[in-house]
């Protein structure tokens, strides 16, 4: 990206309802900032900027004898605190801002659970369910072998996420064993097949990772009247890694999950549907929609069903200013990235409804694919427990972290403003933070002060 096209989109950013996912995370980034009046404006740009955005257009021959041609996108955002890491996507909707957008949003979510990783993202605008499996398997070597000079074990390390899995993680680690022989590669992508260098838990980890920061929420008392899972009643938009084990974990804490949902449509039981025969359903009919005892809703339904706890954890911006104010649950469990426009932001907090911000309700996964990375490093399989045990202690580190950051800041509105009237800056009272904002100015500052340490070389 050149220095025109990245001003542009920073100037075009409309605080009221865009929903392009880049101008979003800049708007959050550049809202947190505020509140960071040490921080020099080089340091800022510096930060928000990414270091490399790559587009890759690569041909493949699919099985019935076609050759078409696939675009794909690798974003490292920032090396900072360490080598880039963040998904890799399989989606039609996948574009290069969604892309920097998603990259940056993994900086964040590293520094605010603390693991020494940069951020990044990539993906290939396709749509897996018009494509076979060996299809599948050519655009993810192929799109390997583009990305073979920029991934790597110590550089930038991907890892499962929308439409990709184990299955695609395994076959980016052989095509690039190939290309690399003679070391030990398996660090080079996280969420792979346990018989492949997997990590324990790491399945399970993202939907875990949001049991744990709400649990942990709940047991700070920042929501009245509600201060366990157990008892409460959630709804979850989106049925794949993400929202399907959260269901099943929430409903092991002792939730009752009343609605759930796919790409297809959604199911609604007022007195709780089982998780386990939502799956079993998934798995024949490839959609949730249908499980006997439920009554069909459709996805805009399911936002706005009468729960304790929404989990988005489908695509980004399903919650916005024209859906928000009919959402009736009292938290928002962000599973998925980026589900929540600034707009819908404003109204949750104006109205007292929590939201659990992505960069730390989701993080989950890219802790335990940092588990997985150091285990490949020493040659180690760690047991489940131990795993998930290093996870609760992260997450519930982090979230507390999260929430003393809100307090302190909001505890400080008055000595920020000075610092920043002291820097040049206008000088205004800024308003309180939410837990986005709160986790934001915690993440920032943490890379801000590494960067700092580091120095710009050379
Ligand atoms: P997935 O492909 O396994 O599942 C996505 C699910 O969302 C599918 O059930 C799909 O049918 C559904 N969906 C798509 N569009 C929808 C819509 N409009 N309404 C309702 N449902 C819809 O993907 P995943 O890995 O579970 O990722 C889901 C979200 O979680 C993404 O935002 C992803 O970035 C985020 N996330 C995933 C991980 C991970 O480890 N997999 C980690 C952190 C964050």
């Amino acid at each position: 990206m050149n220095d025109t096209e990245s001003t542009a989109v920073l100037e075009s950013a409309d605080p009221a309802e865009d929903l392009n996912l880049f101008h979003i995370a800049t708007q959050q980034f550049q809202h947190a900032v505020k509140y960071i009046p040490e921080l020099k404006e080089g340091l800022i740009q510096f930060l928000i900027r990414p270091d490399r955005t790559l587009t890759v257009e690569f041909p493949i021959q699919t099985n019935s004898g076609e050759v078409r041609n696939f675009k794909g996108y690798r974003v490292l955002h920032s090396r900072v605190r360490g080598p880039g890491k963040g998904g890799i996507r399989f989606h039609p909707d996948v574009t290069g801002d969604e892309m920097r957008a998603l990259a940056s949003l993994m900086t964040w979510k590293c520094a605010v659970v603390d693991i020494p990783f940069g951020g990044a993202k990539g993906g290939v605008v396709c749509d897996p369910k018009r494509l076979t499996k060996d299809d599948l398997r050519m655009i993810t070597r192929r799109f390997a072998v583009e990305l073979n000079g920029s991934i790597g074990p110590h550089t930038d390390i991907p890892a499962p996420d929308v439409n990709t899995g184990p299955e695609t993680m395994a076959w980016i680690y052989d095509t690039y064993h190939m290309m690399n022989p003679g070391h030990n590669n398996l660090p080079v992508v996280t969420g792979k097949p346990l018989n492949l260098g997997g990590s324990f838990g790491r399945r399970e980890a993202t939907a875990r990772g949001t049991l744990f920061s709400t649990q942990q929420v709940l047991r700070r008392g920042l929501v009245a009247g509600l201060d366990s899972v157990d008892g409460a009643t959630v709804a979850v938009q989106g049925f794949g890694n993400a929202g399907s084990i959260a269901a099943e974990l929430f409903a092991e804490a002792g939730a009752t999950i009343v609605a759930v949902s796919d790409s297809r449509g959604g199911v609604y039981a007022p007195g709780g549907l089982d998780p386990h025969a939502a799956i079993e359903h998934k798995k024949v009919t490839r959609s949730v929609v249908d499980l006997s005892g439920t009554e069909s809703i459709s996805n805009e339904e399911l936002l706005e069903i009468e729960c304790d706890i929404l989990i988005p954890a489908a695509l980004e911006t399903q919650i916005r200013c024209d859906n928000a104010e009919r959402v009736k649950a009292k938290i928002i469990a962000e599973a998925a990235n980026g589900p929540t426009t600034p707009a819908a932001d404003e109204i949750f907090f104006s109205k007292g409804v929590l939201v659990i911000p992505d960069i730390l309700c989701n993080a989950g996964g890219v802790t335990v694919s940092y588990y997985e990375w150091v285990q490949n490093i020493e040659n180690e399989q760690w047991d489940e427990d131990e795993v998930n045990a290093k996870l609760l202690k992260k997450m519930t580190r982090a979230t507390d972290a999260v929430i003393d950051s809100q307090a302190e800041v909001n505890g400080s509105l008055q000595e920020i403003a000075r610092k920043s009237e002291v820097r040049g800056h206008q000088s205004v009272t800024l308003p309180p933070v939410d837990l986005r904002t709160s986790a934001y100015i915690l993440a920032i500052t943490r890379v801000a002060e590494v960067a700092l340490s580091r120095g710009i070389w050379p």
